[in-house]
């Protein structure tokens, strides 16, 4: 296979904590106690960013603020203001758009940029990544963390390498020894189910991964086995992809091990709606038209069932997934929930006054 990424430079710039980081930038008194930006336990909310005090109790993104609150009872806790945040956002963007005109956002402080053709810096990438970093920070007082590497998956891993305010390089000739001792789990799409998997079959670094030959990969994992191989060797072809409008938002979790009935699919629901939540605040809360759910039972075969109008809330999710479940009354390998987005040419006559 041609290895086109060998050519590529690919920047993930990733803001350290970012509401948080934004909330602390205007009120100082805020930047050493724990604070967590989340909805409110009455509406059980979860957490959508917390700094990094915060994290020294055991507080991460997407868990219930009832939750964070019992491991830290004196947590500021902020609702968080998302027009803020947005604003912040856009004079993000620009930066990275005066660097390529290749940039994929992620949500709203995380992008992919391709500087492969950029011709700053002497066409450095880390020049470019640095230069980005410190231009951020002048323009919105935001520490970013940037990876930089071949293909986006590295890239990505890099920027979290060295958190908070990092720049990690992998260069090319880097990669083969950089993969060497990752951890399986870091792989992009190595969710629970694949990584339990390759536990089992004593798989826990990319090292291991790399004797297993392509066949036996297609044989447990299918088409990701395909994948699993590829990434293990540095390749990713995926394309740093610009601005296509997202049409919606979504979680899923492929099971360990099948869910026997419709209860144990009510249970799993409960944290898939948590990281939807921590999901949709990381894109600031945009206008949603409708929800979604997503089952595929134990015979691979996949039912999803949308309903407009409904808000984002576990109840609604539980009685589409009633639904849906009843179409199969199946074990299930998977279970997803998702919102779909109003586009923005609606967003636009909605705000036109009257
Ligand atoms: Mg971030």
């Amino acid at each position: 296979m041609a290895r086109l990424s060998a050519n590529r430079k690919i920047l993930h710039a990733d803001c350290d904590c970012f509401f948080a980081a934004v909330e602390m930038r205007d009120d100082p008194a805020l930047r050493d106690i724990p604070l967590a930006i989340g909805g409110s336990v009455a509406r059980r909310g979860v957490i959508a960013t917390c700094n990094y005090p915060a994290r020294a109790f055991g507080i991460h993104s997407a868990m219930p603020t009832a939750r964070a609150l019992r491991l830290c009872p004196h947590l500021t806790l902020l609702p968080g203001d998302f027009d803020k945040y947005r604003e912040v956002s856009r004079r993000l963007q620009a930066v990275f758009h005066e660097l390529t005109p290749l940039v994929e956002p992620l949500s709203l402080d995380e992008a992919f940029l391709d500087v492969t053709g950029a011709e700053r810096f002497s066409g450095s990438a880390t020049w470019m990544a640095r230069w980005l970093k410190a231009e951020c920070l002048a323009r919105t007082g935001i520490t970013v963390s940037v990876g930089v590497a071949p293909t986006k998956f590295l890239a990505k891993i890099a920027s979290d390498w060295d958190k908070p305010d990092g720049l990690t390089v992998i260069p090319p000739a880097r990669v083969d020894d950089f993969l060497l001792d990752l951890p399986v789990k870091k792989l992009h799409g190595v969710g629970p189910a694949t990584g339990a998997c390759l536990d089992a079959l004593g798989i826990a670094t990319c090292e291991q991964l790399r004797q297993v030959p392509l066949e036996r990969l297609v044989e447990e994992f299918g088409k990701f086995g395909r994948r699993l191989f590829e990434l293990a060797r540095g390749i990713d072809e995926r394309p740093v992809k610009v601005e296509r409008e997202r049409k919606s938002i979504s979680v899923e979790t492929t099971f360990a091990r099948d869910l026997p009935d419709l209860a144990s699919c009510r249970e799993a629901l409960a944290p898939l709606c948590e990281r939807l939540e921590e999901r949709l605040a990381r894109h600031g809360h945009p206008a949603l038209s409708g929800l979604l759910v997503k089952v595929r039972f134990d015979d691979f075969s996949l039912t999803t069932l949308e309903s407009r109008g409904l808000a984002p809330d576990p109840q609604s999710f539980a009685r589409l997934l009633e639904q849906a479940w009843q179409r199969g009354r199946r074990p299930v390998r998977l279970l997803g929930v998702g919102a779909r987005l109003v586009p923005a040419d609606e967003r636009r006559q909605l705000s036109l006054p009257f």
